[in-house]
């Protein structure tokens, strides 16, 4: 059989695949050591799984081929973020980060190769949406970051943020997929609490979410608390309003009892004057919440300046002031376009590292 004719392994789901070992005349139970390999212990290659013996490996490399992603390129930021290019099976390049904090350790992920919404301030934007991420591509990102996350800084990985490229709920089922093996004890057993969904606000899988109970926490990209602005920079806006998605938060909220979290990036002489603040308060009210202010990281078309940070923070302690959580939140990675919205497969020569 032809790699093409094979069927991915990790599509299966754990019945599936001790019912192919069955038929196979072999053990269920033999199912399950293989699953565990896939998705516990990250097993990439059948070759690795020591306790099946050499016929079951052939039989399992005759029948079914492991898409696993791979590391194309990695470049480390003067400041210690690390970003890398993955290569997936058919071709296309995602890219994942790691944040190093001092009290954590970050991955940023992708949900998509591209993205469809065309934010304007977001270098992804630019790119085509071309298709979603399987789960298991979504669980292999973790599951390297997590490695440099040791290999580098001797640390485990503690939080996953959906802030890569792509549109996390326009890939709902997969998403949800990979976190289901990335928190599962039978996959990574991470927390869901430290798991951040970020939306740029679908209103309609906002909702969903809340239905299907999920544990892990939501982030809007909000950047403007107006209609009118939004619909300027965030084209997602014409057809869910900043009433819809509010509505769509509060309820999210009420179901899961969780406090979502806005990010605001401050653009210079557009959202950032004492007006906008108040707007982003207003907004804030009605929904249970906390804001980060993030700097704007360029993405090289100069249609947005950074805001001036005197007004940056002018501007949080107004909403501090007024009974809201604000944060302002400095960007990293900046040097190696690691940072957020900087992601678009551009190559970088110069600091690039081998694996
Ligand atoms: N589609 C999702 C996830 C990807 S964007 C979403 O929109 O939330 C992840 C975060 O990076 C979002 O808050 C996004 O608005 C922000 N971002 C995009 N471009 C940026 C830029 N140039 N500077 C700073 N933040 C940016």
């Amino acid at each position: 059989m032809t790699d093409i004719q094979k069927v991915d392994i990790r599509s299966l789901s754990l019945t599936q695949l001790k019912e192919a070992f069955v038929q196979k005349g072999d053990k269920a139970f033999r199912g399950q050591q293989v699953y565990e390999w896939l998705w516990k212990k990250s097993a990439i290659d059948f070759d690795a799984m020591s306790n099946i013996n050499l016929e079951t490996r052939n039989w399992l490399k005759e029948k079914f081929v492991i898409q696993a992603i791979k590391v194309e390129d990695k470049q480390v930021s003067n400041d210690g973020t690390i970003k890398s290019g993955f290569r997936l099976h058919d071709g296309f390049l995602v890219e994942g980060v790691l944040i190093p904090a001092d009290d954590r350790m970050t991955a940023c992920v992708s949900s998509q190769v591209g993205c469809s919404l065309t934010c304007k301030f977001c270098a992804t934007g630019t790119m085509e949406r071309m298709r979603n991420l399987t789960p298991d591509e979504i669980y292999d990102q973790v599951v390297l970051i997590k490695g440099w996350a040791m290999q580098h800084y001797g640390k485990p990985l503690t939080n996953i943020v959906f802030m890569g490229m792509g549109e996390p709920l326009l890939n709902y089922a997969n998403v949800l997929k990979g976190i289901e093996k990335i928190t599962s004890p039978e996959g990574l057993g991470m927390s869901s609490d430290r798991i951040t969904v970020s939306t740029a606000g679908i209103s309609k899988m906002i909702k969903k979410l809340a239905d299907d109970g999920v544990k892990f926490n939501l982030a809007l990209s909000l950047h403007a608390a107006n209609d009118i602005k939004r619909d300027q920079i965030m084209p997602i806006n014409e057809s869910n309003n900043l009433k819809a998605v509010g509505e769509a938060l509060k309820y999210f909220c009420n179901k899961t009892g969780k406090r979502v979290t806005f990010e605001y990036i401050a653009f210079n002489n557009f959202n950032e004057s004492l007006k906008d603040a108040k707007e982003l308060l207003d907004f804030s009210k009605q929904i249970p919440c906390k804001v980060n202010i993030i700097e704007y990281n360029p993405t090289g078309d100069g249609k947005f300046e950074k805001a001036d940070s005197k007004k940056i923070d002018q501007f949080c302690a107004y909403l501090e002031r007024n009974g809201i959580i604000a944060r302002v939140r400095r960007s990293r990675g900046k040097d190696i376009d690691a940072a957020c919205g900087q992601l678009a497969n551009k190559k970088h020569d110069e600091a690039l590292v081998n694996e």
